[in-house]
């Protein structure tokens, strides 16, 4: 290991035990254990070298946002810490339909599914996938819910009204599984995070009803994980209060 690589796993060491320190603080002060809080650090824009410390440091856990970059890193990751030690790969970004086949080969979840289209898409990549001996199983993925006003297109998610037919939809898939909801908080000159994360979770609630396996409620980012651990939040997406703010983004 370089000088170089040593002082930047020290500062992922850091950053990423101040992230453990805020969420293990936010479940206390819910009554909350934080054991069933799984931390996905999201790596998009930062190299595949970031995601081999990150392992290194006991990362269970990474998310990427663009399937390309993903593709590239998680093959990186692999040949580098082998099979057996790989983490949990969650694509959190927007997928485009036409990437669902890409998708499925190295992505343990897909967060971002919030269209008939894609779920079609999906369904059908991960059966091919099964049947090619690329995936071992079902494709896990969560519903994401656009909590705002519907005019953040990027930020992607199905109107809340439109939600239980989806998750109809998936749990009709064979080769998805349903796990819940996920939610990325609105601008919040629209909405303040905790409101928007309550909206969430009392859609949780109406879909747990219909599907008691969907128990992921995955939302809360570098900025507002304590409002999500407060709701009930299971699964936690964060990117820049541990890897450092991503400068190509600007
Ligand atoms: C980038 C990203 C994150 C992480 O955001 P940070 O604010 O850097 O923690 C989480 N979820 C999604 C969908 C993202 O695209």
């Amino acid at each position: 290991m370089s000088g170089a690589d040593s002082l930047r796993r020290e500062e992922l060491e850091g950053s990423l035990y101040a992230v453990r320190e805020r969420i293990a603080a936010a479940a206390r002060a819910h009554g909350r254990g934080d054991e069933d809080i799984d931390l996905i650090v999201v790596t998009k824009f930062f190299p595949a070298e970031d995601l081999i410390a990150l392992v290194s440091l006991g990362v269970t856990s990474i998310g990427e946002s663009r399937d390309q970059e993903a593709a590239a890193k998680i093959e990186a990751l692999r040949s580098s810490v082998g099979s057996e030690a790989m983490p949990l790969v969650h694509m959190v970004g927007q997928v485009q339909t036409k990437k669902a086949r890409s998708v499925v080969r190295y992505a343990d979840v897909v967060h971002s599914v919030d269209r008939e289209k894609l779920i079609a898409r999906l369904d059908r990549s991960a059966l091919a996938a099964v049947e090619e001996g690329e995936r071992s199983q079902a494709l896990d993925v969560t519903i994401q819910v656009d909590l705002g006003n519907g005019q953040d297109e990027a930020r992607g998610g199905v109107a809340p009204q439109g939600c239980e037919a989806l998750a109809e939809q998936v749990a009709h898939s064979e080769g998805l599984r349903l796990r819940g909801l996920m939610a990325v908080a609105p601008d919040p000159a629209e909405l303040d995070p905790r409101s928007a994360f309550e909206r969430l979770a009392v859609l949780h609630q109406d879909v747990l009803a219909h599907h008691p396996d969907a128990t992921w409620l995955s939302a809360g980012m570098s900025g507002d994980l304590e409002e999500a651990v407060a709701v009930g939040a299971t699964h936690l997406r964060v990117g820049s209060a541990i890897l450092g703010s991503r400068y190509s983004e600007r």
